[in-house]
């Protein structure tokens, strides 16, 4: 069979480059995923009772590229939603990120917003050099606020203590001095009207695009004649774990259907200091979808598993590295994605790095005259 380009994994990463290549280069392109399904971790579905659910976890789609926003809109139509989240402390519920909503709940104080800089200023710990995820909350928050929201939380979904990991970890999480409750403020944020699902399903509708479900690359790739591999699977793996594996965080996910049309105040709930999962997510609240049961997902955290998370250690970059160099060497592989390039990247930043690559695969394909060099 011959292909100018194979991609291993059905993916956001995988999808994009398919797309790309397919509409606007128009070849022949072979997508090949090991999963029953299209969409990779964000593929949703619906459940037995008419629910759509994410199988993989809530994904909430927001970004401030707009590259990025007009190239998945051409796919999808948005639902507006502002994502909140809500997070279970000494018995009260309250808003992630800290905000001054927060502040106020968990100390049951009144503060306006200067005297919640000023608040948290005193309860901030001085650290000469921030080098952890506990030094970014320590340093921002105090020791107080650290231990009742991060530490068991982080401890919880990693396996590790937050002083084990990168500062990109709790960075993610922003602190504001204000009251604005909304968990992402980037400017742009939705959830696709039909679904992930269906915005894969548009984007892979050329014919140009011939998807192998249920194949590992590696029980297909010797037969295939092809110029450029597109590969978007873990690195170990496609050095046969010759560096050793690379480690990732998995999630088992439980759903639960209740009979009842609610079941908690937000999309999202966050448990950092009880139960042996992390967050409940109750998908009618993503979605918007109307229905008179409710299901709700729970997260799990395990280190056996799928892998979801990267680990963000120095360990673990230090790994990485190793796999990173051989990668550096392959003349007709591109790596992309969460998996190949071993990084937590959310949704937008792997469509604008699919979107990169293209046009690099693109000057290589029209400096010669259509044709790739190696
Ligand atoms: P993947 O989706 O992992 O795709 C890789 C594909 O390759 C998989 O389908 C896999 O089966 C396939 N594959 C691997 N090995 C092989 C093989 N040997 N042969 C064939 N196929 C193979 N991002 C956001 O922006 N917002 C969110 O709210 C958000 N929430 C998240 C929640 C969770 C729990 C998780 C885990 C991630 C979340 N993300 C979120 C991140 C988002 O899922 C990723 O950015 C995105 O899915 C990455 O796409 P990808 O193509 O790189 O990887
Ligand atoms: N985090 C935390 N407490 C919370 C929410 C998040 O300690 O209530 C930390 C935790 O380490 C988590 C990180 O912040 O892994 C990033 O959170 P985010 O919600 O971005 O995680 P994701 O949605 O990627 O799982």
């Amino acid at each position: 069979m011959e292909f100018k380009y194979v991609i291993v994994g059905a993916g956001l990463a995988g999808l994009t480059m398919a797309e790309r290549i397919a509409n606007e280069l128009k070849e022949k392109v072979l997508v090949i995923e090991k999963r029953g399904h299209i969409g990779g971790n964000i593929y949703d579905s619906y459940n037995d009772d008419g629910i759509l659910i994410h199988n993989y976890g809530p994904h909430i789609f927001h970004t401030n590229d707009s590259g990025v926003y007009e190239y998945l809109s051409e796919f999808t139509k948005w639902n507006d939603f502002w994502h909140r989240v809500l997070t279970y402390v000494d018995g009260n519920l309250v808003p992630m990120p800290i905000t001054v909503e927060t502040i106020n709940k968990l100390y049951n104080l009144n503060l306006d917003c200067s005297q919640v800089e000023k608040f948290l200023k005193k309860q901030a710990v001085e650290i000469e050099e921030i080098k952890t995820s506990k030094d970014v909350a320590l340093s921002k928050v105090g020791k107080d606020i650290y231990e009742k929201i991060f530490e068991t939380y982080t401890r919880k979904q990693w396996g590790i203590d937050p002083s084990e990991l990168d500062t990109s970890v709790i960075s993610r999480i922003p602190i504001r001095l204000n009251r604005d409750t909304r968990y992402f403020n980037d400017k742009y944020q939705g959830m696709p009207s039909h679904g992930y699902t269906r915005m894969c399903e548009r984007m892979t509708a050329n014919k140009n695009i011939k998807i192998m479900l249920q194949t590992d690359y590696k029980e297909v790739i010797d037969q295939l004649d092809y110029k450029t591999l597109i590969y978007t699977g873990s690195a170990d793996e496609f050095y046969q774990y010759k560096y050793g594996r690379l480690s990732y965080r998995s999630i088992n996910f439980v759903f639960e259907t209740h009979d009842k049309s609610e079941y908690q105040e937000a999309p999202v709930v966050n448990y950092p200091n009880d139960y042996d999962f992390t967050r409940i997510t109750e998908y009618k609240k993503l979605t918007n979808q109307k229905n008179d049961k409710t299901t709700i997902g729970k997260e799990f955290p395990a280190s056996e598993g799928e892998p979801y998370y990267p680990f963000p250690t120095k360990e673990c970059k230090a790994q990485f590295a190793l796999y990173e160099e051989e990668m550096k060497e392959e003349e007709n592989v591109i790596f992309i994605g969460r998996l190949a390039e071993y990084r937590y990247y959310n949704m937008d930043a792997v469509v604008r790095r699919a979107l990169d690559a293209f046009e690099n695969l693109k000057k290589s394909h029209s400096s010669c005259g259509g044709e790739l060099i190696g």
